[in-house]
């Protein structure tokens, strides 16, 4: 060890409190778990398999996989947009809050945008969990009111003549957008085209990458 490394860790030695480094959230999330499996109300292993999954399994990328084949396979698209629930099981994704899921798709004349006004509801399977914005107040009521103005958020400019339809999400419906395949992209292949699908991009509040984005 050099002296510039041993100045830098001298402290160590010094203190003997817990040096692991937890955020405050981290921290509260621990204390909260803590209780409720003190409790009894929650099994530490079933809490794992939970997070676990929707860390590593269900995410954005899923719903990126389904709008990448839906922009290369004319029949699954339309799989999809009949019945998006059986098309998304093709892929091996489904679950709670993907029972009932319905593709809207994106085309030069119409936008798409989903919200949950009530609360937060949002289709897990193939998004993931919603992110912060998707359940504040603000979104859920601007989405309705001025979706254009929520895109100028998201810094998405549409053109003047298209038009901007908003779903409602419930806990019965869940939508999944399919954005326009971006120009540029003709003859790539499923996996290079799913990189170009962001999570907002099926939420609606963005639009899929471009190639050169992504280059
Ligand atoms: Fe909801």
């Amino acid at each position: 060890m050099t002296d510039h490394d041993h100045h830098d860790h001298h402290h160590h030695d010094d203190h003997d409190h817990d040096h692991s480094e937890l955020s405050p959230m981290d921290a509260r999330v621990r204390a909260l778990e803590t209780i409720l499996v003190a409790k009894g109300y929650v099994d530490p292993a079933a809490l794992d398999v939970l997070i676990e999954t929707y860390e590593t399994k269900v995410g954005p990328h899923n719903g990126a996989r389904v709008v990448a084949k839906s922009w290369v396979d004319p029949a699954y698209r339309a799989r999809l947009l009949a019945d998006a629930t059986a098309a998304v099981a093709e892929l091996g994704f489904a679950g709670r809050q993907g029972e009932h899921l319905v593709a809207v798709e994106n085309t030069p004349d119409t936008h798409n945008m989903v919200v949950c006004t009530l609360c937060s509801c949002y289709p897990w399977p193939v998004l993931g969990l919603p992110p912060v914005w998707y359940k504040s107040a603000p979104y859920r009521a601007k989405a309705v009111r001025d979706p254009r103005g929520v895109l100028a958020d998201f810094g998405v400019t549409l053109p003047a003549g298209k038009a901007v339809k908003v779903w409602d999400s419930t806990a019965e419906i869940r939508y999944l957008v399919l954005p326009e395949r971006p120009a540029g992209t003709e003859g790539w292949d499923e996996a290079r085209l799913a990189a170009l699908v962001s999570r907002d991009s099926m939420i609606g509040t963005g639009l899929a990458r471009s190639p050169e984005a992504v280059a």
